[in-house]
C-alpha cells in the first residue's frame, strides 16, 4: 500500500493498522462495484479506501453531514476547535475533507455526499461492493446506518464497522450492537478484526 500523502497530517482517530485493513478489503471488493462510507470527518478513511478504489478502477462515495457527531461537539471529549465554523455556529469538516482529497489527488475517485445518512439513503438504489460504517455513535444513528445501508451490500460484498468495543469499558455500545446484529442476521460472517475495526462478508 502506498498512500498519496502523509496520513498523519490528516485529522482523525483511525489507527494505521485499521486503515491498512480497510485499504486491503476495499482493494479486493472494489473490482465488483462502488464503495460507500458513512462518516468522512476530515478524510482519513477516505484516503485509505479511496486509494484502493483508484487502484481497482472504482469510486468511493463518502457520506457525512459534516456537523460532527455528539462527541465532536464543544465540551465533549473529541472536540477540535479548529473545525468550528463561526458563521454557522456549528462544526464544519467539509473544507478539511476537500483539502485532504485535493492533497491526495483523489478528487476523481472520492465523491463527497453532504447530508444525514438516512436522508442520503432514502432514494439510494446503487448496489455496493463495500460499506464502511463509521458515523454517529448513538444507538439511533448506528442502527439507522445499518438498516438503511447494509441491504445495499451485494452478495460476497464487504461490510466494515468501526469502533466495535466488546468491553463497554473501552467505548460506547452502538457499533458493537450493529456488529452483533449483522452476525445474528445470518447474512454476514466475520472475516477479520483489527483493533476496533470488524470486517464482515455478505453471504
Ligand atoms: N471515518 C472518519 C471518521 C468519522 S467520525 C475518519 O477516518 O477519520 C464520524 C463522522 O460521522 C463525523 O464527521 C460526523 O459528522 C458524521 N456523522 C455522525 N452522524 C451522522 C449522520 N447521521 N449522518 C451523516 N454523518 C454523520
Ligand atoms: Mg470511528
Amino acid at each position: 500500500m502506498h498512500l498519496p500523502l502523509d496520513i498523519d497530517s490528516v485529522k482523525g482517530f483511525l489507527d494505521p493498522a485499521e486503515g491498512r485493513a480497510l485499504h486491503d478489503a476495499a482493494l479486493a471488493a472494489a473490482v465488483r462495484g462502488p464503495v460507500l462510507e458513512i462518516g468522512a470527518y476530515c478524510g482519513k478513511s477516505a484516503v485509505y479506501l479511496g486509494t484502493a478504489c483508484r487502484t481497482a478502477g472504482s469510486v468511493l462515495y463518502s457520506v457525512d453531514h459534516h456537523r460532527g457527531s455528539e462527541e465532536n461537539q464543544p465540551g465533549w471529549e473529541y472536540h477540535d476547535a479548529e473545525l468550528w465554523d463561526h458563521a454557522a455556529g456549528a462544526m464544519d469538516t467539509l473544507p478539511f475533507l476537500r483539502a485532504t482529497l485535493r492533497r491526495a489527488g483523489l478528487e476523481e475517485t472520492v465523491i463527497p455526499i453532504v447530508g444525514r445518512s438516512a436522508a442520503v439513503a432514502r432514494f439510494w438504489t446503487t448496489p455496493l461492493a463495500m460499506l464502511f460504517i463509521d458515523g454517529g455513535h448513538t444507538l439511533e444513528a448506528a442502527l439507522e446506518d445499518y438498516r438503511a445501508w447494509a441491504p445495499h451490500v451485494i452478495r460476497g460484498g464487504t461490510l466494515a464497522i468501526h469502533d466495535v468495543f466488546p468491553d463497554p469499558a473501552d467505548g460506547g455500545r452502538p457499533p458493537f450492537e450493529v456488529y452483533t446484529r449483522a452476525l445474528a442476521s445470518d447474512l454476514f460472517e466475520e472475516v477479520l478484526g483489527v483493533k476496533s475495526l470488524r470486517i464482515l462478508k455478505r453471504l
